[in-house]
């Protein structure tokens, strides 16, 4: 058994215990591996063990490793990071989720370069109120959600958010307790939130996917390039 395969089976424990404890379904979570500078061999050993669902933070990444690992059936790309409009058609060509979208520009590009199934997206919300954060602010979320609507080859299906890292995680969970009012408030049933260090918490507070990266594949090792 790969070192990964081990992790993967404590985590997805982790997870069960998490839903148990919140009082939900056990299998009302869906994990997103979130392999971002890890190597292909890695998610090759996830995928034997049984992951379907990768995230990819940077365009060029996703591109090279979707096409590098087409020989795997039923993979599921989830675009994870911000994305400038010059590499939208990275996004809408390789991943079948993406879950960063913040921008109506980057959402017309997006819609343009969309061939076949519709690109599911999750806003991005800037629920932490950082200056330096991308993300769409609250109070914005209705009117790019609606521009979002009416726009062909995109489907939307919840919001996202990336919290500020705090020491401890319980700081998460006034941010995953404020997306999960504005997705309501907007209809929508996707809620993305909680990685590795939070996602006990946001399961608690109504995730339906988690993104968690170093709990399943280790410390990840440091980017060759500037992002
Ligand atoms: C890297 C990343 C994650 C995973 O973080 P871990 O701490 O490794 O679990 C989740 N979401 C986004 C947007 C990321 O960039």
């Amino acid at each position: 058994m790969s070192e990964v395969a081990r992790r993967l089976e404590r985590l997805r424990a982790s997870l069960r215990e998490a839903c148990r404890d919140a009082g939900r379904p056990e299998d009302s979570v869906e994990l997103l591996a979130v392999s971002k500078l890890q190597p292909l061999v890695a998610m090759r050993e996830a995928y034997a063990a049984g992951v379907r669902a990768f995230g990819e933070n940077y365009a060029q990444e996703l591109r090279d490793k979707s096409a590098a690992l087409a020989d795997l059936p039923g993979i599921r790309w989830h675009a994870v990071g911000p994305l400038q409009t010059n590499k939208a058609k990275y996004v809408a060509r390789s991943a079948h989720v993406f879950h960063a979208l913040d921008r109506a520009d980057v959402a017309e590009e997006l819609s343009r370069r969309r061939t076949g199934a519709p690109l599911e997206v999750y806003l991005e919300v800037n629920v932490g109120g950082e200056a330096s954060k991308s993300g769409v602010v609250p109070a914005e979320v209705p009117a790019l959600a609606e521009r979002v609507r009416h726009l062909p080859g995109l489907q939307l299906v919840g919001l996202m958010a990336m919290p500020p890292l705090g020491p401890d995680a319980e700081e998460s969970r006034p941010h995953f307790r404020k997306l999960a009012e504005l997705a309501r408030a907007e209809g929508l049933a996707g809620l993305s939130m909680g990685t590795t260090h939070d996602y006990r918490v946001a399961i608690e507070e109504g995730a339906t996917v988690v993104r968690v990266g170093t709990a399943l594949f280790g410390e990840r090792p440091a980017p060759a390039r500037a992002p």
